[in-house]
């Protein structure tokens, strides 16, 4: 193989561009060699240097890159010191830059760029490089270099190489090898470019040497190499598919958010401009699902959820988490799953998927042995990883495994999450926002029972969530006639479209069309509104007057004080309205957050607040239904029975019993039907059990 790439005049080339170009370059790295082992150049230089070294890195690839190398070792100073460096060439023009499902034969063994997701990576393993033989023979040593995965043998006994000619059998030497570190990743293409509902193409790529270790899934980058095929194996058998895969020679990762989203200056006046229209929020809210009608309340929060709020770190290192986490708990049809696709479309970085939960990753990461590691352990993310830096939009989110539950806490609140296992010890982030639908157990919303008691997910799961929208689906007159009226006119509108463009003799007129869809075209185009999300996620970070904080803090403690015994809001609630206000501050590009932005964070919280977090007996707010899934009032009542039991079982031998506890409790001004309740909350908690045949005692 390599003689065969042999070329005198590519070879003089590169030595001479590397020697004119390169110089200052190489002697740094020779300096650190050999943790540093890699000269790293740009497309582009080389391009500017001589226009037909890149035309054959792109279209002689493998034969312009061991041309290159054994260049690079020519020169004097790698000559003086030996070392042999790597060359990666990185900054691909768009033009060599494929959309991994737009990969066709022709571009098989061509210096190409591939840009998108890591979903995997295994873990880092030794592979041979070259293998030492010994001839059982004459005892000769034999090197064979070894390109592919199966175990390559002399077939003689080389004479080349100072062997016996002969044909022979060989033994590995161990100790003669040289090993080279692999890695083999997943990469899957980016969404942004693939609306309409599409599944994104995954394509595996292989890295070796100090390419390994520095990527993990969640992260999205270009890797530069040559694609090429490799035959599917079944065991040992060999398939007659081929599956396409790259040999990567360089990685560009990219750290910034929205990265893939283009913002010119064009677009950034545009942008400007808008966001000095009064009407800013009500045309965003308009404009994410105009085809959904009402629902003004959620529609506002996931507004708010896409700008989200400002990422710091505070003196002594702590990270605050900046995204907006969102529930949507209701009535099945109620559109909940359509907001959630919406949403994904829109969002930059948005990753969709089911708490049913597809994959053995689940919803945050894991480590397997499967096909794709061939042998070895890969770490394989779920969508929280995926979505890193984006919104993740997890409908079903009630069916979540068991298993899965305790990862996702701390993926929500941490914004992390650690895998150690099978020597995979790394934490991948979870910095992204979670949109979050469940559908109520018994099939429909009571708006009397505590929330948790209706999805299947627990009270400190639910406290994760800065915004939990219930969505009622109660027939009323006005409201039903309202939505059946957008919902048809939608659907006639698009009926108008399609039988003016598809019949011949149509009687539909445009304007007949623009009539009925009036209400469902959005103000703002998906592309430009994720225009205008990038460019606020990137450009604006606000800072919280005195009066908005005065104001937040006044409406905190306030609620605090109004009964000492129920605490209406903790600091989680305190820090979900500073990340409300400013998110909203952001809409409309403002770097200040105003007493505005503070009314509306207030009032959002207020209104889901007033749903799910009110103690119906006392009509206050009352966190603790939220965070333990009993009211501070229900709390107190199950004490006082708790204390009545524990009296009477002090003067009885068969437990308290129900006749007796009634009674008592009815002195305390508990009414009968409550007392009975909280005996069944008691007896499920487990903090009391039934004598046969007796009454109630206390366990202890
Ligand atoms: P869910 O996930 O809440 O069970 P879906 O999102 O599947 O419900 O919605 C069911 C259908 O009802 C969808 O086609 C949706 O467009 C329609 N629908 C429900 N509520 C509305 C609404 N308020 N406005 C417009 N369409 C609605
Ligand atoms: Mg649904």
């Amino acid at each position: 193989m390599a003689r065969l790439l042999k070329d005198g005049t590519l070879f003089a080339i590169w030595k001479t561009f590397f020697e004119g170009h390169c110089k200052s370059k190489i002697e740094t790295i020779a300096l650190e060699y050999p943790e540093n082992r890699s000269l790293i150049v740009d497309y582009w230089d080389i391009d500017k240097a001589d226009p037909k070294l890149t035309e054959t890195l792109i279209n002689h690839s493998y034969k312009a890159l061991f041309n290159a190398e054994e260049a690079l070792k020519s020169i004097d100073i790698a000559v003086d010191k030996e070392i042999a460096l790597h060359f990666r060439v990185v900054n691909l023009p768009d033009i060599h830059k494929i959309p991994i499902r737009k990969i066709r034969a022709y571009h098989m063994g061509k210096y190409t760029a591939i840009e998108g997701l890591v979903t995997r990576a295994t873990e880092v393993r030794n592979k041979l490089q070259v293998a030492a033989f010994q001839c059982s023979k004459c005892g000769a040593p034999i090197k064979i270099e070894q390109e592919e995965d199966i175990l390559k043998e002399p077939s003689e006994c080389y004479e080349d190489q100072g062997g016996c000619g002969r044909i022979s059998s060989f033994k590995l030497l161990m100790n003669l090898s040289t090993f080279i570190d692999s890695q083999k990743i997943e990469i899957q293409e980016n969404l942004e470019g693939l609306r309409g509902g599409a599944q994104p193409e995954r394509i595996s790529a292989y890295l070796e040497d100090d390419l390994v270790g520095m990527l993990l899934p969640g992260d999205r980058v270009i890797v530069n190499g040559i694609l090429h095929s490799q035959q599917r194996r079944k065991g040992l058998h060999r398939l007659t598919s081929f599956n396409k895969v790259m040999d990567a020679y360089s990685t560009e990762r990219q750290e910034l958010a929205f990265e893939e989203v283009e913002v010119t200056p064009e677009d950034e006046e545009e942008i400007l401009k808008i966001s000095k229209d009064p009407e800013i929020y009500n045309k965003m809210k308009q404009s994410i699902a105009p085809t959904i009608y009402g629902m003004d309340w959620v529609k506002e929060g996931l507004v708010l959820q896409m700008f989200g709020g400002v990422k710091k770190q505070t003196p002594d290192g702590t990270h605050l988490r900046p995204d907006i986490h969102v529930l949507l708990v209701g009535d099945p049809g109620t559109a909940k799953s359509q907001l959630l696709d919406r949403i994904s479309r829109i969002s930059p970085r948005s990753i969709s998927a089911s708490g049913r939960g597809a994959s053995a990753a689940g919803l945050t990461a894991a480590a397997v042995r499967d096909e794709f590691g061939e042998g070895k352990w890969t770490l394989e993310a779920g969508a929280l990883v995926l979505a890193d830096m984006g919104i993740a939009c997890i409908d079903e989110f009630d069916k979540v495994e068991p298993k899965d539950r305790g990862s996702i806490h701390k993926a929500m609140e941490q914004q992390s999450i650690d895998i150690n296992k099978a020597g995979i010890n790394v934490t991948l982030n979870t910095r992204c926002a979670v949109l979050a639908a469940a559908n109520p157990k018994l099939g429909r919303f009571d708006e009397f029972i505590p929330i948790h008691e209706q999805i299947n997910m627990s009270p400190a799961l639910l406290s994760r969530f800065d915004l939990i929208f219930p969505i009622l689906d109660k027939p009323d007159k006005t409201t039903d006639r309202r939505i059946s009226k957008h919902i048809l006119s939608v659907h006639r509108g698009s009926e108008t479209d399609v039988n003016i463009s598809k019949c011949k003799n149509t009687t539909y007129s445009k304007e007949q069309r623009d009539d009925l869809m009036i209400n469902a075209v959005p103000v703002f185009e998906p592309e430009f509104l994720r225009k205008y999300v990038t460019y606020a996620r990137r450009n604006i970070f606000p800072v919280m007057t005195d009066e908005a904080s005065g104001m937040i803090e006044d409406y905190y403690v306030r609620n605090r004080s109004i009964d000492e015994d129920a605490i209406p809001f903790t600091a989680r609630q305190l820090e979900g309205f500073v990340r409300l206000a400013e998110a909203n501050a952001r809409v409309r590009l403002s770097n200040e957050i105003t007493v505005e932005d503070a009314k509306k964070a207030i009032s959002i919280v207020k209104e889901y607040l007033t749903r799910v977090g009110m103690d119906r007996e006392t009509g206050k707010f009352d966190i603790d239904i939220i965070e333990t899934g009993m009211s501070h009032t229900q709390q107190q009542r199950m004490k006082t029975i708790l204390d009545i039991i524990a009296t009477l079982c002090e003067s009885s031998e068969s437990g308290a019993a129900i006749e007796d506890i009634i009674p008592e409790a009815e002195i305390k001004g508990i009414d009968s039907g409550k007392t009975e309740d909280a005996i069944k909350h008691l007896e499920q908690n487990k903090q009391i059990f039934k004598v046969p045949k007796g009454g109630y005692k206390i366990n202890v």
